[in-house]
């Protein structure tokens, strides 16, 4: 059985074995921090965008729908700050060549000082963010040289000093490699809201206040990344940037912040899960921020970041492109008695990662049962997933392929499978193929047998109780129709 400490590595191994996550170019050795989506990995991933989607697009009026490309203009990145603070303190080991990004080093340390003395943990920590919000990297380095912080590789103190290090992936467009030429794979998927703004606006005649969501990749550099999906290098995000008048951020932050706890809440997750992280030290574009945080296997850790960002990044695009980002509004200010007239919207943006969720849900599901009984040891792992995110919704399972049941099944097939997905199956013994369906978190399995063809019954069992019961083979589509609303 699973614990707590090795919850991860068996839910990264799950994952391989059942189809729903392998390490990138795996034949190869694999590439470190990416990963490719397997067949019901892909169905997961789906359902999510789905339930994210429809929530922030389909229940909003005031919302709408972007898909921005990866590459955009270089001046882009100068002027959203990223090819000027898209980097964080790093260290590296001069004997075993590593490279660490400082804060991580620094929080391993207290983590582990923190079984001996809390107080002595939290010290360094506070110490460790002052420096940081001073951009203090001589005091950093001292820091990490006082309490002789060892790297992990090599075990020793022998560190060089700490320097900046740019998170951006560049590339060359076109086919000569020269400097202007350079673009960035993009970092965030933000910025193609932001230099979208107008566009949408005006052809979508969109009035503030008013949101563009957006799905999409991002690619990180980042220095060191573990946890499996928690931290790739290529991931993806997604993100939602909401347009409001100058003066009334606050309430609106407030207001997302409730909104997208709730939304985690709705997946069925406990609220002792989840925690927000409010930010002390504010990013140089935000005027209030916080992390939606999640305990995963290995602690709370931020999934979600909601950012008041001001008019930071229209000014900056205004002032780059040289052109307007101005928006007109006609209504009435009740001090003045005049319309709001012209002013460059503020922000708040909401940011989800899509792969961060995934972790977030299969560590929720995944759970291991000790099933013994006296006469026999047994136990299954069965992946509990709300059943709206479930990749298999329905498993027809014929108990033989001879006598007609197949084909009976097959029916019931093609009953359902343009309502939800179903997966089909009729090789091994029934058990079996109860517990594959239930390391895959199929919610529901159907078997026919010989009384289906005199009666019209099948026997519908349920992943998490294992109850079965007999209903009307006319009955099935509807009853799962029902579990997906
Ligand atoms: P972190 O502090 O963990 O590096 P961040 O604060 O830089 O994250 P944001 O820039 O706010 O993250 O991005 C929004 C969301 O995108 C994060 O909450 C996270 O879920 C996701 N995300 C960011 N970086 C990665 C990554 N390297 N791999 C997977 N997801 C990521």
């Amino acid at each position: 059985m699973a614990t707590e400490q090795n919850k991860l590595p068996a839910i990264i191994s799950h994952c391989k074995e059942y189809g729903f996550i392998f390490p990138s170019s795996d034949i190869y050795d694999g590439l470190s921090a990416v990963y490719d989506y397997g067949q019901w990995g892909v169905e997961l991933k789906k359902n999510i965008k789905d339930t994210w989607w429809k929530s922030m697009v389909y229940m909003h009026e005031n919302i709408v729908g972007l898909d921005s490309a990866i590459f955009m203009h270089p001046t882009i990145w100068k002027a959203s700050g990223h090819v000027d603070n898209f980097s964080d303190p790093m260290i590296d080991n001069l004997d075993s060549k590593k490279r660490y990004r400082v804060d991580h080093l620094i929080e391993g340390f207290a983590e582990q000082l923190a079984a001996n003395s809390e107080e002595a943990s939290k010290a360094i920590l506070v110490s460790m963010d002052q420096l940081l919000s001073n951009d203090d990297f001589a005091g950093l380095k001292q820091l990490i040289i006082d309490h002789k912080i060892k790297c992990p590789i090599s075990g020793t103190c022998n560190w060089t000093d700490v320097r900046q290090f740019n998170l951006m992936f560049s590339t060359q467009l076109g086919s000569v490699a020269d400097d202007s030429d350079t673009i960035y794979l993009r970092p965030e998927t933000a910025q193609g809201i932001f230099v979208n703004f107008l566009n949408v606006q005006k052809s979508g005649r969109m009035k503030i206040p008013f949101g563009i969501a957006q799905i999409g990749k991002a690619f990180r550099n980042e220095i060191v990344a573990r946890g499996f999906i928690f931290r790739m290098r290529e991931f993806e995000q997604m993100e939602m940037q909401f347009f409001v008048r100058p003066g009334t951020q606050k309430e609106w932050y407030e207001s997302w912040k409730t909104t997208r706890m709730q939304w985690h809440l709705d997946l069925g997750i406990p609220a002792e899960k989840y925690r927000f992280h409010d930010h002390v030290k504010l990013a140089h574009y935000a005027d209030a921020a916080c992390d939606i945080e999640y305990d995963f296997p290995m602690g709370f850790k931020e999934v979600e970041g909601i950012h008041s960002r001001t008019d930071f990044d229209l000014t900056q695009h205004q002032l780059y492109s040289k052109k307007k980002q101005v928006y007109f509004d006609n209504d009435i200010d009740e001090t003045t008695g005049k319309p709001y007239g012209n002013y460059v919207p503020y922000v708040i943006e909401t940011s989800i990662g899509l792969d961060r969720t995934i972790l977030l849900v299969l560590s929720e599901a995944y759970t291991e049962e000790d099933l013994s009984t006296p006469e026999k040891q047994d136990s299954r792992v069965v992946l509990k997933f709300p059943n709206k995110l479930a990749p298999i919704k329905l498993a027809i399972l014929p108990l033989m392929k001879k006598d007609g049941l197949s084909e009976i099944a097959k029916e019931l097939m093609n009953e359902c499978r343009e309502s939800f997905f179903c997966f089909y199956e009729e090789k091994d013994s029934i058990g079996k193929r109860y517990r594959r369906m239930d390391a895959l978190g199929t919610p529901f399995c159907v078997t026919i047998d010989h009384q289906t063809k005199e009666d019209g019954t099948v026997t519908i069992r349920y992943r998490d109780s294992m109850e079965q019961e007999r209903i009307n083979m006319s009955d099935v589509r509807n009853k799962v129709m029902e579990a997906l609303k």
